[in-house]
């Protein structure tokens, strides 16, 4: 059973070296009176919030730090091989949380998905169908409140919840404007995700000139997936009841002292709503969600772009690489195909 494990924990920017590839023993079936799931891991999500598990558990942290020398877990879809469960059988295919590893005994079944639909590639329930969907839409309706004609800024536009949010933006009648970090990935949220205009922020001497450019009566809307100094050029930019849903602040996640944010008092100044939220607080939409989403998919209105990477001994590289903008799109590997 060949395994990614946390070597120790991380302080800064997380290198290869930290998640080594070994090999365990394989567990061979669900043991004697278990409830779990003993399964075959077909393909693995790389996420954000993986970062904060391979350092100590912070206070109020939602997820527990992954266990050094233990194999690293996070989503992923597979197939059951074997099933103490009564709602899993042997043959179905589940999405949830699993280990960075070929087989896995999957105990807390609470947090895992049957796989109903395999009209669309299966790697999507990591992805579009899965945590980061979820996360695009969640966001996006329930935290922004879209008004058809409103302005919408989205960072990491390109990635694996941007690229949707974008896209649901402009299915729901917005102005869509986008960041992200490369030219090609700029590319992509013009022509092929229908942004009505995109930046690279890298490019950008000035990031509250770049927003004046492209939102020259200020922006309704801002999904916050970066943090940093986007966050304090975007707050100078927001229009009188603007909201801004915080997602993520992925700038901030490998810096031992965060940055401090300056421009905070234009919350007050324009009665704007700023909202953390949880992806975790809105799966009992999940169904809601797939109603909407897979028939989108089906009929060509929503594209998702995603970034797969060949066998888990080419993991630890691809997760790390989300936090340098090596990824395009969804960042996927494939442990096995079936
Ligand atoms: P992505 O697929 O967008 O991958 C991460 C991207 O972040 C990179 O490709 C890179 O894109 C960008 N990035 C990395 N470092 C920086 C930096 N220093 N400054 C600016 N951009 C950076 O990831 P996801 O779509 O999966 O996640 C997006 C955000 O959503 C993250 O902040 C994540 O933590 C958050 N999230 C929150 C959830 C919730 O429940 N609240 C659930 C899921 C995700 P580029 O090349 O454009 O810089």
């Amino acid at each position: 059973n060949k395994q990614v494990i946390l070597k120790d924990y991380v302080s800064g920017f997380p290198k290869e070296s930290d998640l080594p590839f070994t090999t365990g023993s394989k567990q061979l079936n669900v043991p004697q009176g278990s409830t779990g799931v003993f399964v075959k891991n077909l393909f693995l999500s790389c996420d954000p919030y993986m970062r904060g598990r391979m350092s100590p558990k912070r206070p109020g942290a939602y997820s527990d730090s992954f266990i050094p020398g233990s194999p690293i877990t996070g989503y992923g879809v597979a197939r059951v091989l074997d099933s103490g469960h009564p709602d899993f059988k042997k043959g179905d295919l589940v999405w949830g949380l699993t280990g960075w590893e070929e087989y896995s005994l999957i105990t807390a079944t609470q947090g895992l998905f049957k796989v109903h639909d395999t009209d669309v590639p299966l790697s999507y329930y990591t992805g579009i169908l899965g945590m980061p969907g979820m996360t695009a839409y969640a966001g996006f309706y329930e935290v922004c409140s879209p008004k058809k004609g409103e302005y919408v800024f989205v960072s990491a536009a390109s990635g694996a919840v941007g690229q949707l949010v974008g896209q649901f933006a402009k299915l729901s009648g917005c102005y869509v404007v986008g960041s992200a970090g490369s030219n090609e990935k700029v590319d992509l949220l013009k022509n092929k995700f229908g942004f009505d205009e995109a930046f690279n922020y890298k490019e950008e001497q000035d990031l509250d000139a770049a927003l004046k450019r492209y939102f020259p009566e200020g922006i309704d809307i801002y999904f916050e997936n970066v943090g940093g100094k986007m966050l304090d050029a975007v707050l100078l930019n927001m229009r009188l009841h603007g909201r801004i849903a915080v997602c993520g602040m992925i700038s901030q996640y490998n810096l031992g002292q965060p940055e401090g944010i300056h421009n905070l008092a234009h919350l007050i100044l324009k009665r704007i709503r700023m909202e953390g939220f949880l992806v975790i607080d809105y799966y009992h939409l999940y169904q809601k969600y797939l109603e909407m989403v897979l028939p989108q998919i089906k009929a060509g209105e929503i594209v998702y772009v995603e970034d797969i990477v060949e066998g888990l001994e080419n993991g630890p590289a691809a997760l790390i690489g989300l936090f340098t903008g090596r990824n395009v799109g969804k960042q996927v590997v494939v442990v096995a195909r079936e």
